[in-house]
């Protein structure tokens, strides 16, 4: 059997095609139109299997990933795509022609399914923590993605975190953590301290990857930002290690590409800020970078197949 995971961005709509062994085949990507995305979509996939020679019955099911709040298969919001409410499932049936078996998630709950099955299909339950231009999260609790009642579980980001900068964020509050520790999180917090502590850096044009660089030559200002940003995430994570106590973190999003020296930081500080039982949680750095969405696809797919083998139905 194959399964399709289709991870649908702002401007393009990655399409993974898998067998239900978690091996994808192949993928590719199309511009994302948002007046006739599911039909574009439906579209391409039906050329693709019939140019492959593959029926529909022989397709297991579609995960979608989508940039807004999901539940139950429904976009409670997307700001992206101007969806509020609106029935991703029924839609996409609608324009594939037939009644497939289509499971709707929001693309940084779906990425963490697809890091932590790839990581360690044993976990049980695992936070996933994307640092990019914003932070974004998800959480898997007993194998299972953590919506809540309105679709907000794992929106990490808005975790409120400081009360020392009282930087305002995107979503109006104050204080969240993607204020600090997002990549434009750590450009804003260096440029807080400029004055306070010498560097090489140029303020005006910093880029997040600059300021790495710069923490890694161990330049003062960008030291301190840097560590300011890892602080705050390690307070996160500590916070979250209380409410779910998960098998392991993982770190994605671009800051992520800071690598070890990102990883000893936040070890120590979450190590400092955790119970004692907590310490002995693993922190990995993502590994599937912009294909974890359509891998946390087949993977839930994959676990739906295996519930119809055991108990005949889905
Ligand atoms: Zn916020």
């Amino acid at each position: 059997m194959y399964i399709f995971g289709i991870d649908i961005g702002g401007t393009s709509v990655k399409i993974g095609f898998f067998k239900d062994s978690f091996e994808l085949l192949e993928q590719w990507e199309i511009p994302t139109h948002s007046n006739s995305l599911f039909e574009e979509i439906a579209e391409n996939i039906k050329a693709y299997i019939s140019k492959k020679n593959i029926s529909f019955e022989e397709i297991f099911g579609y995960g979608l990933g989508i940039p807004g709040m999901v539940k139950n298969g429904i976009a409670t919001r997307c700001v992206n795509l101007g969806w509020e409410n609106v029935d991703i499932r029924q839609e996409f049936n609608k324009a594939l022609g037939y009644d497939a078996r289509v499971y709707v998630f929001n693309d940084a709950n779906l990425a963490a399914l697809g890091e932590a099955s790839y990581l360690n299909s044993k976990w049980d339950s695992v936070v996933f923590i994307t640092l990019g231009t914003g932070v974004g999260g998800g959480i898997i609790f007993h194998q299972e993605v953590v919506e809540g009642a309105d679709g907000l579980g794992g929106e990490l980001g808005h975790m409120h975190i400081d009360d020392k900068y009282n930087f305002t964020c995107g979503c109006g509050k104050i204080g969240c953590l993607e204020t600090i520790a997002s990549a434009t999180g750590i450009v804003r917090l260096t440029r807080y301290y400029k004055d306070k502590l010498p560097t090489r850096l140029d303020l005006n044009q910093i880029t997040t990857k600059d300021v790495v660089d710069a923490a890694k030559a161990n330049d003062p200002l960008a030291s301190y930002a840097f560590d300011e940003a890892c602080q705050a995430l390690a307070q996160a994570m500590a916070n979250l290690s209380v409410i779910i106590n998960p098998d392991a973190f993982i770190i994605g999003g671009g800051v992520s590409n800071a690598g070890a020296f990102l990883l000893e930081r936040i070890q120590k500080y979450y190590t400092n800020k955790c119970l004692e039982q907590a310490t002995h949680t693993k922190i990995n750095l993502a590994v599937l970078k912009n294909n974890a969405g359509i891998y946390g696809a087949c993977a839930y797919l994959i676990k739906k197949k295996h519930e119809v083998e055991k108990n005949g139905k889905c």
